[in-house]
C-alpha cells in the first residue's frame, strides 16, 4: 500500500477537514488525532505437525468518552497498526453520528484465514481473547465481527472469554449465533441499514427501484445483504464481484446475487461463476473489480476494503450515487473528484452505521438477559439511520460541505460535547 494511501493518514485528512471547517477547538482536535490504547500481541497456533506459528494482533481503543469502545475484528493479510487504527477512529466517529453511547475501537489479526483449518482458526480466535481479556469486556470493549470473521468466530471468542471470568458473559460480543445471545437480525443488519438510505433516497426522487441499477463491490456479509435485500426490492443488479473479480451486466439486465452466491458455493474454483443457470454469458461479462467499479450503473457500492475509489479512477466512476458500505472506500483526494462531479457520496460512517446500532441492540439484550425476537429492531434501526441521515444532511446544508464532512461534524460535536462534560479538554 503506498503511503499516500495509508488509511489513518486518509481518516486524519478527513479529520482535518471537518475541524478546519467547524473552527474545532484545539484540544478537542488533539484528542481525537491520536488512539488512547493500541494494544498489539503476539499469538500462537499449533499445526497438526505440532509446529507453532505466532500471528500479530491489535486491538485499538480509540476513544471512549461517550461509551464503552465498540468495534469489530479483521483477520485479513493486509492488516497493520495503521489500518486497525484508522478503522478505530471510524468506528469513534460512526457510534456518535448514529446516537448510540459507545466510543469507538477495532481490532484485527494480519493472517489469511483461508489458508488456516478449521482447528488452527479456532486456536487463533481463543488465541486472541487469551492476549487481550483484560482489556475487553461488557463494560470495556465490546468486540464484533468484521472481514473474514464471523458469528462461529465470535461464539469461540465469547466462549473463552466467558472461561477466563468464570461466568457465562454474552455481551462480551456480539454478531454472535442466536443460540449463545446473538440476534438473527444482525447478520443482515449493516446491508440493511445501507438499504434503508437507499429506499430513503429513492423515494425523494420519485424513480421506481427497476429503474436503478446497482454494482456492488465485495459480495460479503454486507455486500450480500444489501444486494439480496435491493434485489427483493425490485432493483437492478447489474455487478457483483469478490475478490477474484466481477460479473457484470452487459445490457442492463439484473442478477440474482441469491443465485450468484450458490453457484459460487457450488464451483470448485470458489469464484463468482456465470454458467447457464445463474446467468448468460451473452448478457454478463467476467471482469475485474476495477472495472465494476467505473461500469455503467446508477448506484455503486463498495462493500470490501479502503482504498478502492482513488484519484487513479473516481473521473471514471459513472454512478451518481456512492454507498460505502465497506469502511474508508474512498480516499479524500477521490472525495474531491467526485464532488466536483456532483456525485452524491453516502459516507461510510453513516452508511454502515446499521451493524454497529443491531450490535447495540445485541448487547442490550444480554446485558439485561433478554431475549428478543427477529425483526424487533427493523423498525428502531430506521429510525436511527434516518435520524441520522438527517443530521447528516442539515449539517451538510448549514456548513456547505459534502456528506462526509457533515457527518464527520455531527459526530465531533457529540463527542466533544462529552469530553467537555467529562471535563477532558
Ligand atoms: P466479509 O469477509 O464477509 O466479505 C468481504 C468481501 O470482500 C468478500 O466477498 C471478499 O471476497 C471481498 N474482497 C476481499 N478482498 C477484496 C478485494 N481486494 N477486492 C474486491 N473484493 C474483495 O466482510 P464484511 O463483513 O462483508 O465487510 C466488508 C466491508 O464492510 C469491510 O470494509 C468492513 O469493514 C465493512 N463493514 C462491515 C460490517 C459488518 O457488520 N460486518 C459493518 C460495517 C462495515
Amino acid at each position: 500500500m503506498s503511503i499516500k494511501n495509508n488509511p489513518f493518514d486518509n481518516a486524519m485528512e478527513q479529520l482535518a477537514r471537518a475541524g478546519e471547517m467547524m473552527e474545532l477547538d484545539g484540544n478537542v482536535m488533539e484528542m481525537l488525532s491520536r488512539p488512547q490504547r493500541i494494544h498489539e500481541v503476539a499469538i500462537p497456533v499449533k499445526d497438526a505437525s505440532g509446529k507453532l506459528t505466532t500471528y500479530r494482533g491489535y486491538r485499538v481503543q480509540y476513544n471512549n468518552a461517550r461509551g464503552p469502545y465498540k468495534g469489530g475484528i479483521r483477520f485479513h493479510p493486509a492488516v497493520d497498526s495503521d489500518e486497525v487504527k484508522a478503522l478505530s477512529f471510524w468506528m469513534t466517529i460512526k457510534c456518535a453520528v448514529i446516537d448510540i453511547p459507545y466510543g469507538g475501537a477495532k481490532g484485527g489479526v494480519e493472517v489469511d484465514p483461508r489458508e488456516l483449518s478449521a482447528n488452527e482458526l479456532e486456536q487463533l480466535s481463543r488465541g486472541y481473547v487469551n492476549a487481550l481479556y483484560l482489556e475487553i469486556g461488557p463494560k470495556i470493549d465490546i468486540p464484533a465481527p468484521d472481514v473474514y470473521t464471523n458469528a462461529q468466530i465470535m461464539g469461540w471468542m465469547m466462549d473463552q472469554y466467558s472461561r477466563l471470568k468464570g461466568y457465562t458473559s454474552p455481551g462480551a460480543f456480539t454478531g454472535k449465533p442466536v443460540d449463545i445471545g446473538g440476534l438473527a437480525d444482525r447478520d443482515m443488519a449493516t446491508g440493511r441499514g445501507g438499504f434503508i438510505l437507499l429506499e430513503h433516497l429513492r423515494k425523494s426522487t420519485g424513480k421506481e427501484a427497476s429503474e436503478m441499477r446497482i454494482a456492488v463491490q465485495g459480495l460479503g456479509n454486507v455486500g450480500y445483504s444489501f444486494a439480496k435485500l435491493a434485489y427483493d426490492a425490485g432493483y437492478k443488479i447489474v455487478g457483483l464481484s469478490d475478490s477474484r473479480g466481477a460479473l457484470m451486466s452487459r445490457n442492463g439486465k439484473g442478477l440474482d446475487p441469491e443465485a450468484v452466491l450458490a453457484s459460487k458455493h457450488a464451483n470448485k474454483t470458489n469464484a463468482l461463476y456465470c454458467d447457464g443457470i445463474v446467468c448468460d454469458e451473452a448478457e454478463f461479462a467476467q471482469g475485474t473489480n476495477e472495472e465494476l467499479l467505473t461500469m455503467d450503473c446508477d448506484v455503486l457500492v463498495p462493500a470490501a476494503l479502503e482504498n478502492q475509489i482513488t484519484t487513479e479512477n473516481a473521473q471514471n466512476v459513472q454512478a451518481s450515487l456512492v454507498i460505502e458500505l465497506a469502511n474508508g472506500p474512498t480516499t479524500p483526494e477521490a472525495d474531491d473528484i467526485l464532488h466536483s462531479r456532483k456525485i452524491t457520496v453516502l459516507p461510510d460512517v453513516l452508511a454502515n452505521a446499521g451493524g454497529v446500532a443491531v450490535s447495540y441492540f445485541e448487547w442490550l439484550q444480554n446485558i439485561q438477559y433478554d431475549s428478543w425476537r427477529a425483526g424487533d429492531t427493523n423498525e428502531r434501526l430506521a429510525d436511527l439511520m434516518i435520524r441520522a441521515y438527517d443530521a447528516t444532511t442539515e449539517t451538510a446544508d448549514k456548513y456547505d460541505c459534502n456528506l462526509r464532512t457533515a457527518s464527520f461534524i455531527v459526530a465531533i460535536e457529540r463527542i466533544s460535547s462529552a469530553m467537555n462534560h467529562r471535563g477532558w479538554v
